[in-house]
């Protein structure tokens, strides 16, 4: 006999996947790691499923080789085009002057045109992933495109008040995003500090509709033809 909680309620037709199949999406992060940490997941899912899918990495403060070559193998694993969007060298986001960020992520919209973005939460407390999401605020006047939140991202676990409107099944990318997390060694095992709470992380947002993996959005905007 079944039990309540094995129900099957979720309308197949409703995947991210072929929401977004044949279609750009871009995701847009700080610093490298914040996309894997956040939605990786989601994005190697997009992929697999014919997503043109690219990780925008807003900048790089420090140690620019080391890192910018972990951000590229993150973004192979997932199978993702990566951009760079302050690149040359090492840089703080708070030394942009906002219009200037604004400028620079305008213009990656009028590139791309995509048919969803995913950045940062107004939940998060990092001041450089607020101002990310501050300044992808105002990009949504230029087109009608899907707009949604990710977890807020951290390297250590911390308590943060974040509650999904929206979740994505993915128990069969979980690996790749684990494996992509990894790439960033200089992050993580390069301090002492493992990753697994993020399997452990998607596998309590995978309870929450009964699936083993998921990653929580918020839904800022949804364009429902
Ligand atoms: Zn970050």
């Amino acid at each position: 006999m079944k039990r309540a909680c094995d129900t099957e309620v979720r309308p197949p037709g409703q995947s991210i996947a072929n929401r977004y199949s044949g279609k750009t999406v871009v995701a847009i992060g700080a610093h490298p790691d914040d996309l894997e940490i956040g939605i990786g997941g989601t994005l190697a899912k997009l992929r697999q499923h014919g997503a043109h899918v690219v990780m925008c990495v807003a900048s790089i403060p420090r140690d620019y080789d080391v890192r910018i070559e972990e951000a590229r193998r993150g973004a192979e694993v997932l199978g993702c085009e990566l951009k760079i969007l302050m690149d040359g060298g090492p840089q703080r986001i708070e030394d942009v002057k906002t219009c200037d960020l604004v400028g620079m992520l305008d213009d990656m919209i009028r590139e791309y045109k995509p048919a969803a973005v995913l950045t940062h939460s107004k939940a998060d407390f990092h001041n450089d992933h607020l101002l990310i999401y501050q300044a992808c605020l105002p990009t949504q006047r230029l087109a009608y495109f899907d707009f949604f939140s990710y977890h807020p991202t951290n390297c250590r676990p911390v308590p943060i008040a974040f509650h999904p409107t929206a979740y994505v099944d993915v128990s069969d990318t979980i690996d790749a995003k684990m494996h992509a997390i990894t790439a960033h060694a200089s992050q993580f095992g390069g301090r002492g500090l493992d990753t697994e709470m993020y399997r452990e992380f998607a596998h309590v947002q995978g309870r929450m509709i009964g699936v083993p993996y998921a990653e929580g959005l918020d839904v800022q905007r949804m364009v429902l033809a």
